[in-house]
């Protein structure tokens, strides 16, 4: 039997990273390569030199503590970030990073071995809130993402660039990434669904597919009181059956299909004036990524012709496409057969949120493990999750990296 972890010391630490860039009242402020994010950063460094980890630096900042293994080969590689949006939570990042460490404490105060070494990370910059894109670090320590493009990269609204931060942060290394043996990430869900169902684990099967579009469409501008209906060309209405058409193409295609007008803005907005532009932007998603092209074209297809029908023109950009990213089935099986042995209430899962493990999951047997978010609040200073959930995705965590390293219990 894998060693328990021990959660006091686990929360422990998860309150000591949760002090550095703490926010009055709650919640943490650790802005990617920002003061604060250094300190986090050097309390990590700190810790992990505690529990004996070489600690290695790469050129985009990312961090990870390698313990040797009988083998010198690639190790399983635990991992998440420690960065966080303004208005952050504790648990955010900072628990797949820190779950990784009491894994290492564990087996280190076992005295448990393993054939294969094992790897903790943090990488840089994974929300993305301060420098776009976002899973930055992850993205380039996988050759996703080019490192020269990245260290350019200039803070959305600001001056400073990720290279200069870096150096001046004392981050900006040279150790030289790698492909490991597997990737595990623990993560809080982020979102409802385990909490409403009772579960405490969740198994990630995959990481959903995302398109982003935004939709211009431009009539006339006219008086509300002397233009007759059927001489209208009114932008705000075909906007509006836009928006309507893109609830309904989601309605119809059902989970995990989900569609989002976020941003939605008439001109020139006035009460007695019929508008002549309307700006929107569609989010929609889906883990089956024909699906997900066809749900798009669709509904392009219907704002085309309603935008047609009415008399206006229509302009589509599209501002992001990320196919969905899929887990590796034997080692989703070996998170949800872990779970079930210690008897933990658990479900099989798509992740709606992006995480550094869809960086990995080309290139190495990947899996991520969810444990239930109080509310499913996350990127919120209310953030939470209950302790005994923390602990169970923690040693669910360490049961499967046994498994995977060897471990000569
Ligand atoms: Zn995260």
């Amino acid at each position: 039997m894998t060693p328990d972890i021990s959660l006091p010391r686990l929360m422990e630490s998860l309150r000591s990273l949760g002090q550095v860039g703490a926010l009055d009242g709650g919640g943490v402020c650790r802005l990617a390569l920002t003061d604060a994010d250094k300190a986090g950063r050097d309390w990590l460094v700190a810790r992990m030199e505690g529990l004996g980890l070489t600690v290695h630096i790469d050129a985009i900042g990312n961090i990870w503590g390698i313990r040797a293994g009988h083998s010198d080969t690639a190790p399983v590689m635990m991992g998440s970030h420690i960065d966080t949006v303004a208005t952050g939570g504790l648990y955010d990042g900072a628990l797949g990073v820190l779950a990784g460490l009491e894994v290492i404490a564990t087996l280190n105060a076992a005295g448990v071995e393993t054939d294969l070494p094992l790897a903790v990370a943090a990488f840089t910059n994974e929300e993305g809130a301060r420098f776009a894109p976002d899973m930055m670090g992850s993205g380039v320590h996988q050759g996703a993402l080019d490192l020269s493009e990245m260290l350019a990269t200039r803070a959305t609204g600001g001056t400073a660039v990720v290279g200069e931060e870096l150096a001046r942060i004392g981050y900006a290394g040279t150790a030289v990434p790698f492909t490991p043996a597997a990737y595990l990430e623990l993560h809080i869900e982020q979102g409802p669904v385990l909490e409403v169902e009772g579960l405490r684990i969740g198994a990630v099967t995959s990481v959903q597919g995302i398109h982003w579009t935004e939709v211009t469409v431009t009539g006339q501008t006219n008086h509300a009181g002397t233009t007759p209906m059927a001489l209208r060309r009114d932008a705000g209405q075909v906007g509006f059956a836009i928006a309507r058409a893109a609830d309904a193409i989601a309605a119809r295609l059902g989970p995990p299909q989900v569609a989002t007008v976020g941003v939605f803005e008439l001109s020139p907005g006035l009460v007695n004036v019929v508008p002549g532009t309307a700006r929107l932007t569609v989010d929609m998603r889906n883990t089956d990524g024909d699906v997900l092209d066809a749900a798009t074209e669709e509904l392009l297809a219907e704002a085309q012709a309603l935008a047609q029908a009415a008399g206006c023109t229509i302009d589509i950009r599209p501002l992001a496409r990320f196919a969905p990213v899929v887990f590796d089935a034997g080692l989703v099986d070996k998170v949800a057969r872990a779970a079930e042995a210690r008897q933990l209430p658990t479900r099989r899962m798509p992740s709606g949120a992006g995480h550094d493990a869809q960086m990995f999951a080309p290139n190495c047997p990947t899996a991520m493990i969810f444990i239930p978010s109080a509310g499913g609040l996350s990127h919120n200073i209310n953030e939470h999750s209950d302790e005994d959930d923390i602990g169970a995705g923690a040693q669910v965590l360490c049961d499967v990296v046994c498994d995977l390293a060897g471990a000569q219990i």
